[in-house]
């Protein structure tokens, strides 16, 4: 039974980080603030970390991955460029393609050449014999780290870049010369994660819907997107990591993963009963099916979380 998808529901504890920032305000850099709504229709505001700033670390984790383990990737990925396929001449000038050539062939001939645009996905916009815009959406969707109302605070810190010579001749002008003060943010608390993965979408043509990769390399590929996954909170990269390196304190939650089209489903920690929730809801979407295609299970902390996701990457029937 090949997996077709698995959701991540969980609560990181998360303490002294400055990962994820909007810009600065004269001398003080503004960490990201949200507003959100509970159960209770109550509003809060609140620090988060956007899933682009999750999506970009699970990107690099699988890229290292990609490299390592041979898996193929595009001449612009090999260089971790953010443009991805769209950056590599090899491909948008490749003389068998002319105006005539099919959006899906490009798009199969994409997924076939680069990991990270099938899994990360990709907006072609190149001209490719004609101008295009070939979509292909990601495998992997990250939420916002979201902080839990009243369980999540943001402090602000004065930092001075110490000169001997320079002292008291902050130039004040932006530069980065001279003593300077600034302020910069720690956020600590829980932060609810939601994420999901399409493990049946990887190599398929967004078009055509046919594999353009075949069985052992979509396993391949599946295995290398679940370890990035579970490497995103091993290694939590960011900004501001040399000085503020997070303090992952604890991650608890739930891991759904089917194996049939029910998809696997989600629920915040938001919701102080999402793990119930959750429980109940595959019970009840397996009455559905024949055979149980839906299958939980909780971790209560990042050995038991790494230990659920080393049995998922290592399943031999990820792909059939
Ligand atoms: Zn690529």
């Amino acid at each position: 039974m090949a997996v077709r998808s698995i959701s991540i529901c969980g609560e990181a504890v998360l303490d002294l980080h400055a990962l994820n920032n909007e810009g600065a305000e004269g001398n003080a850099l503004m960490t990201r603030m949200v507003d959100i709504v509970d159960g209770q229709g109550e509003l809060h505001t609140v620090n988060a970390i956007s899933g682009d700033m999750l999506k970009h670390i699970q990107a690099e984790h699988l890229y290292h991955h990609s490299m390592e383990n041979g898996l193929p990737l595009c001449g612009a990925c090999r260089t971790f460029d953010a443009n991805r396929i769209c950056a590599d001449e090899e491909f948008t000038k490749h003389p068998e393609f002319t105006k005539e050539t099919p959006d899906s062939t490009i798009l199969s001939a994409a997924l076939h050449k680069c990991t990270l645009d099938d899994i990360e996905g990709i907006l072609i916009t190149s001209e490719i014999g004609k101008s295009r815009s070939i979509a292909r959406k990601s495998c992997v969707e990250f939420g916002w780290a979201v902080g839990i109302p009243n369980a999540t605070r943001t402090e602000s810190y004065f930092h001075v870049k110490y000169v001997p010579e320079g002292r008291g001749k902050g130039s004040g002008a932006g530069e980065n010369l001279g003593q300077n003060i600034f302020h910069r943010p720690a956020s600590s608390g829980v932060y609810a994660i939601v994420l999901n993965m399409d493990p049946m979408r990887v190599g398929r043509n967004d078009i055509s819907l046919d594999y353009t990769v075949d069985a052992a390399g979509r396993q391949a590929r599946i295995k290398g997107l679940i370890e990035s996954v579970l490497n995103t909170f091993v290694r939590l990269n960011g900004a501001h990591r040399n000085t503020q390196l997070p303090h992952l304190v604890d991650f608890r939650g739930a891991i759904v993963v089917s194996t049939s089209s029910l998809p696997a489903p989600s629920l915040s920690a938001l919701n102080p009963e999402y793990r119930e929730q959750l429980a109940e809801t595959c019970k009840n979407l397996n009455r559905l099916r024949d055979q149980a295609s839906l299958t939980m299970t909780t971790f209560d902390n990042l050995s038991e979380f790494s230990g659920q996701m080393a049995d998922l990457a290592t399943r031999s029937d990820l792909a059939e």
